[in-house]
């Protein structure tokens, strides 16, 4: 029998990860619940990061850190304890973590219990990908990202060996979902951008090539839209090799399994998400063939009945059978819905299904340009950018961060990106 190993009357509900889908779980049990739960949230960070500008975070477009909410802020009368969680006890419904800065492991006891740790980036068993590959997860990689292409312009504009340039201003992308598409159509614009700055580099230097291992780019559009991203990018020298992925990568080269090898010193993977690693750790927690949690219909875990999953961590089918996608529009939903459910619950009341239908999806590919749907309609060029920077300017929480935002995007309009190189970024 589980035991309530804490004082007091209200019940606890611990809520692993602060990202899209706790963070707003956790604030949606501490408004509607105050009164009779104690909620704890754990990250291993002290903000949410707002993966949807995180590209335009390692172009510059906006400063890192209005790409981020700080959870104290997000959740100011809320628990929060910043460290790694390490594990799950279901039996003893106990969660162990290492509080930042520390190596001693603490734990806390839990009443009822909300996963929503994440994804990480799927790494393939591809030779090479782990010690020279790059990712693009963190504000970390995108900060990082951004040194490096100033710091291989700068090399690049010192060098005299066109190969050894050419080589060092060659970025590969793997992957052509959002992250890749958005990656490769803004990276080049913002190098682009700097050359000016250069004597010794002309753009004709600069080369960006996209892998892809399906049939085409932009699996969630449908061919029309994938179709106008993929000609645009064409139009702009960008490479795209469709049914053809990177099967080694080396410290200057990049070789696909049709045989093309490219010289190059930057290959970013974004092919694809794996649920995070904490999961398998968790004994008794139901995992599906990919790794991921099962859930019902209303969020809570197959089997499980004070366990809740959420966000990208979670399977959970719609009313059509079809498995939601790991997106930020479908957790910051989830959050809220489980938490009413998780309170519902606590209640003896009946818990609600989880249902929702996307308004729409953005694709932003540089200069000033995006391919959208909204509401059933298709956007396109800059319209469809109006749209992509409208909506998430609408979705960034508080008026704050609203405001930092739409003052980057004034400034990025008018002024030039900075070539300052920080040297925060790996070497090899
Ligand atoms: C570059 C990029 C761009 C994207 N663009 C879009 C977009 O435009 N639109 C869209 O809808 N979706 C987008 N996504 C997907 C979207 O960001 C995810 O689906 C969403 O973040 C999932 O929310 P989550 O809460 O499940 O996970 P996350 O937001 O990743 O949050 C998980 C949290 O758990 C924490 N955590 C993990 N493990 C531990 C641990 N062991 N201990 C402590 N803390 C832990 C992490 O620090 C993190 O804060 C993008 C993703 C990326 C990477």
């Amino acid at each position: 029998m589980a035991v309530n190993r804490f004082a007091g009357e209200k019940k606890r509900v611990v809520v692993l990860g602060g990202g899209f889908a706790g963070a707003y779980a956790a604030r949606e049990l501490w408004k509607k619940g105050k009164q009779e739960v104690e909620v704890v949230l754990f990250d291993r960070h002290n903000y949410l990061t707002y993966y949807p500008l995180l590209v335009e975070a390692a172009v510059g477009a906006v400063e890192p850190r209005h790409v981020v909410v700080p959870i104290r802020q997000f959740l100011p009368e809320g628990e929060f304890r910043m460290g790694e969680v390490t594990g799950v006890n279901l039996q003893s419904r106990r969660v162990d973590y290492t509080p930042a800065g520390s190596e001693t492991t603490e734990t806390l006891f839990y009443d009822q219990l909300i996963i929503g740790v994440g994804s990480v980036t799927r790494k393939m068993n591809v030779p090479g990908l782990a010690e020279h590959g790059f990712e693009l997860k963190t504000m970390g990689d995108a900060i990082g990202l951004r040194d490096r292409a100033i710091q291989l312009l700068e090399q690049a504009d010192a060098t005299r060996d066109p190969m050894l340039k050419r080589e060092l201003l060659t970025f590969v992308v793997v992957g052509a979902s959002f992250t890749g598409v958005e990656l490769v159509g803004e990276l080049q614009a913002f190098l682009h951008e700097l050359v000016p700055q250069y004597r010794n580099v002309s753009v004709d230097d600069i080369r960006l090539e996209l892998f892809e291992h399906g049939r085409r780019i932009l699996p969630a559009l449908d061919d029309e839209l994938s179709g106008w991203v993929s000609g645009r990018l064409a139009d702009r020298g960008i490479g795209i090799h469709t049914g053809n992925s990177i099967q080694e990568i080396g410290e200057n080269f990049a070789t696909s399994e049709s045989g093309i090898h490219v010289h190059t010193r930057t290959v970013v993977w974004t092919a694809g998400i794996a649920p995070s690693p904490l999961l398998k750790k968790i004994e008794g927690l139901p995992l599906n063939e990919k790794g991921y949690i099962s859930c019902n219909a209303d969020l809570s875990v197959q089997g499980l009945e004070n366990v809740w999953a959420i966000g990208d961590v979670a399977t959970i089918f719609d009313a059509a059978g079809k498995p939601y996608a790991a997106t930020a529009q479908n957790a910051v939903r989830q959050g809220p819905a489980c938490a009413i459910n998780v309170l519902a619950r606590l209640r003896n009341q009946a818990t609600q299904r989880f249902d929702f239908k996307p308004v729409g999806v953005f694709c932003v590919i540089g200069n000033r340009q995006a391919a959208a749907v909204f509401l059933g309609k298709k956007f396109r060029g800059f319209p469809g950018w109006v749209m992509y920077r409208g909506a998430y300017l609408m979705k960034m929480p508080t008026f704050k961060l609203k405001a930092r935002l739409l003052m980057d995007w004034i400034l990025e309009f008018f002024l030039k990106s900075p070539t300052v190189q920080l040297g925060v970024h790996r070497k090899s």
